[in-house]
């Protein structure tokens, strides 16, 4: 059965073609209330629905398209789950609860084909690019493993894959985050990351008003290099030229840069000094991530002195910076540690992994 998926069609491009059809645009947003705002799939239950559009319904479009193959619950109430699409390609999404707010961080590739070399990700090498629909369908999945009284406030694409080489997918799903019969998100707390896919950057921003962020990781060409190898193709002065030239840029609006530590590489005074005269009067806001270490990498941390150290040259050089506090590593789910370690017995019988498996049992991401 090959039928058109529901959710990736953008609300607003649902109710284009029930006019098509002859049919009320009216009936599109109910349906559409009842999947994101309701959490319903079944079209049986959409009771203000005639009969007979519920048949249709059934008849002409899957409404589900991502099974949790796995949760896993952290001290600190990160949960993160091992989602699985029908040819048994398998991708991770992690929640992650704070007081004020609970971020979403969804995946949009089975693995990714950019091979950063401190990323579990990477390691696996790239399977295919996520369908729109699985990408939406992974709120879907994870809003019914929030505890009562909890919902997904933000999602950050910064799961599995590099979302800006995906950008045809990614596109509708984010339209569907935001659209107020999707899942009414305001714009700024959607955030889109991306390793520096450079000619990407233009047409994510005139096609949706989310919040950019940038894998920066070092701020020379010859460290970034070997961390990011996309930077060969898009290095730092290609990246930065682009950036300092999006259009709406200031304080409110800053460019979310992200730098994993890793210690002897990338955490010297000196390579602080650079990176602060790389971004002076760009509007941004770094987030400094300590190497969240995996199997697929001998990286490591540098010790919390250290980071501090690196994080007071940034304040003082006037950059807004945060060090951020690991969540979810004791299941893996913190950043670049998104391994889908699955077990042979939850692998459909007869099928094979749809990823290319790094180590023993280890598939991974961002
Ligand atoms: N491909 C996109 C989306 C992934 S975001 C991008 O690169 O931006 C995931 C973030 O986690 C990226 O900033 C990535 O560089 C970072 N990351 C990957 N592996 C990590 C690790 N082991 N420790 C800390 N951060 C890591």
């Amino acid at each position: 059965m090959n039928l058109p998926e529901l959710k990736g069609v953008p609300p607003d491009v649902l109710r284009e073609q029930f006019r098509e059809q002859g049919l009320p645009a009216y009936r599109a947003d109910q349906i559409a209330s009842w999947v994101y705002g309701r959490g319903i799939e079944d079209p049986e239950q959409m009771t203000d629905l005639p009969q007979e559009l519920r048949e249709r319904l059934n008849e002409s479009w899957r409404f589900r398209s991502l099974d949790v193959l796995r949760a896993d619950h952290s001290t600190d109430g990160t949960i993160k789950a091992a989602l699985r699409a029908d040819d048994a390609a398998v991708v991770e999404a992690v929640l992650i609860p704070e007081e004020d707010r609970t971020t979403l961080c969804v995946s949009t590739q089975v693995g990714c084909p950019l091979a950063c070399s401190f990323c579990a990700t990477g390691a696996l090498g790239f399977g295919r690019n996520l369908r729109s629909a699985e990408i939406v369908d992974q709120l879907c999945r994870m809003a019914e493993l929030l505890p009562e009284g909890r919902r997904i406030t933000n999602v950050v694409f910064m799961g599995m894959g590099e979302p800006l080489l995906n950008l045809p997918q990614v596109i509708p799903a984010v339209r569907t985050l935001l659209h107020p019969k999707g899942f009414a998100m305001a714009p700024r707390r959607v955030t889109v990351s991306t390793a520096g896919v450079v000619p990407q950057i233009a047409p994510l921003l005139e096609a949706i008003p989310v919040n950019l962020a940038v894998s920066l990781h070092a701020a020379t060409d010859e460290v970034r290099d070997v961390l990011v190898p996309l930077n060969k193709r898009f290095p730092l002065d290609v990246l930065l030229g682009t950036l300092r030239g999006l259009p709406r840029l200031s304080r409110r609006h800053p460019v979310f840069f992200e730098y994993t530590l890793i210690e002897g590489v990338n955490d010297s005074v000196e390579d602080a000094r650079r990176l602060v005269r790389l971004l002076e009067g760009l509007p941004s806001k770094l987030n400094l991530i300590p190497m969240n270490e995996h199997g697929d990498s001998d990286y490591r941390p540098p010790a919390p002195e250290v980071a501090s150290r690196f994080m007071g040259v940034l304040v003082r050089g006037g950059l807004t910076t945060t060090l951020r506090r690991s969540r979810g590593s004791d299941i893996d789910a913190a950043c670049g540690q998104l391994a889908v370690r699955q077990l042979p017995e939850e692998r459909p019988a007869g099928r094979k992994p749809a990823a290319p498996q790094a180590a023993p049992g280890r598939a991974s991401s961002g």
